[in-house]
């Protein structure tokens, strides 16, 4: 089996992030990420660097152009201590060029450290001056494996204190024959050691150079990205039987994670006051709201805390939500651009989704632009919508929230053990955390909301008590 090699009692939770900001990194290396316009972790990133970060062995596989150098380069960095002036990185490329360009990558990546030294150990260029540069020292060296084998070979390279080894594009390397080099150079580095490995592929070679050389390695994967499709249905509706309408279209296509975008804040107000009092919960996004009531709305409804929201598309621009099975139109977009920025929140990886959209006699030129663009929409009568009664329309959790965050040091780890050995509670009822500065924010199995909202409240996390309550 392919996967045999993969560690399989890893004890950690994967913990996406969607930030940078999430990550434990000092703020020096958080406004330079975005001075350098990474504004978000791309998805490799995001999946691989909270595990990178914590000193896991990891094999990462996503197609080229995913991200993955800035994944490796980012904790072999982070780790870094500037202090000793020693190799403590090394990271090995199949070319020249790719060498070339990860310490390029690396350079950019540690402008806010001082006096960090990379050195490229490449095949092609002059032995001679490398062995000088060695002799002056490097924290991180980048190189191809036959030339950093005969550095090896002739120890002019201090291998001691190196505790982080890349292996970037394992495969490509593997196909060029590499792997006897790697092997050796391998061998005479220090065992206690974090090691990373980059792959665009996942073959049998590479399940044996992982099993020879990482330690219960996580795998991180992405798949390749389908194009995906997005169902659409479009309905002629009256401006006055617009609201009745919305149980059944979230009823009858079993949706749980609906997001419903209206032009204009008064209307989210009101829809959101109308869907409440036929007892659904809803939440609403718009620019009247402060920030801090904004990022936590995102928070409730992206944990599966809350079935709805009601949202205007200023408020949602730049907005990090997805994983949304159904995107309902309450009111015709604008213009066809919003149409398909709407639509592509149901996105969900690989998986397309549903968006409805209603529109009014009065929206009927903009209907056409709109059919346009996606001439594959499905019009459908409204008398075809019917009324699941026997569905609720409910989320499985609810959020708790602790008036603690990172500014007090905790982290997902400590809130994790707080409610599973803390208080018994089983790994299967939590879901997503969110960490903020002052606060956070935990999923719960709402059948246990009230069993944590009593006992967490009586005990410590990572030895302090907070005040939790529910949102
Ligand atoms: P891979 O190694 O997967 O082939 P690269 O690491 O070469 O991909 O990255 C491809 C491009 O994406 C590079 O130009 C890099 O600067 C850019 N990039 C990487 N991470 C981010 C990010 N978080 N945001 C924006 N651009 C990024
Ligand atoms: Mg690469």
């Amino acid at each position: 089996m392919v996967l045999g090699i993969i560690s399989k009692n890893y004890k950690g939770f994967i913990i996406l992030v969607e930030k940078f900001s999430q990550l434990n990194l000092s703020k020096e290396f958080l406004s330079n990420l975005d001075s350098l316009n990474y504004l978000k972790p791309t998805a490799i990133q995001q999946k691989s660097l909270p595990l990178s970060l914590d000193n896991n062995d990891l094999i990462a596989q996503a197609k080229t152009g995913s991200g993955k150098t800035v994944a490796f380069c980012i904790p072999l960095i982070n780790k870094l201590d500037i202090k000793n002036f020693r190799v403590q990185s090394l990271i090995i490329a199949p070319t020249r060029e790719l060498a070339n360009q990860i310490a390029q990558e690396l350079r950019k990546l540690s402008r806010h450290v001082h006096n960090m030294k990379v050195l490229t150990l490449c095949g092609g260029m002059p032995f001679k001056p490398q062995v000088v540069s060695l002799s002056h020292q490097a924290h991180i060296l980048v190189g191809t494996p036959g030339r950093i084998l005969k550095h090896i070979q002739q120890n002019n390279i201090d291998l001691e204190n190196i505790n982080s080894l890349v292996l970037d594009e394992a495969d490509k390397m593997l196909d060029m024959g590499f792997y006897d080099d790697i092997m050796e150079i391998i061998s005479s580095l220090p065992t206690k050691r974090q090691t990373l490995l980059f792959s665009a592929t996942f073959e049998k070679n590479i399940e044996k150079l992982a099993s020879n050389v990482l330690k219960n390695p996580v795998l991180v994967k992405i798949e390749e990205e389908e194009k995906v499709y997005i169902k659409q249905k479009f309905y002629e509706v009256r401006e006055d039987n617009k609201t009745a309408l919305i149980p059944g279209i979230i009823s009858s296509n079993k949706a749980k994670s609906i997001l419903i975008f209206c032009n204009m804040k008064i209307k989210c107000d009101q829809l959101a006051d109308d869907l409440y009092a036929l007892g659904l919960d809803v939440l609403t996004l718009h620019s009247d709201l402060e920030q801090k009531q904004r990022d936590e709305t995102i928070i409730l409804f992206s944990n599966k805390s809350y079935p709805i929201l009601i949202a205007t598309d200023v408020a949602s621009r730049g907005l990090h939500i997805d994983d949304v099975d159904l995107v309902i139109n309450y009111d015709l977009s604008l213009d066809e651009k919003i149409h398909t920025h709407r639509i592509g929140r149901t996105a969900r990886a690989g998986k397309g989704g549903l968006a409805v959209s209603l529109y009014t006699h009065s929206d009927l030129d903009r209907y056409d632009i709109i059919k346009d663009t996606f001439p594959d929409i499905i019009e459908e009568d409204v008398s075809k919508i019917e009324d699941d009664l026997s569905y609720k329309i409910d989320s499985p959790q609810r959020t708790i929230f602790i008036n603690g965050g990172k500014k007090h040091k905790l982290r997902a780890g400590d809130i994790l053990g707080a409610l599973t050995a803390g208080i018994g509670l089983d790994k299967s009822d939590i879901g997503k955390i969110d960490i903020l500065d002052f606060a956070s924010y935990v999923a719960i199995n709402k059948e246990k909301i009230a069993y944590v909202l009593d006992k967490l409240s009586k005990s410590k996390i990572k030895g302090k008590f907070y005040r939790i309550y529910e949102k």
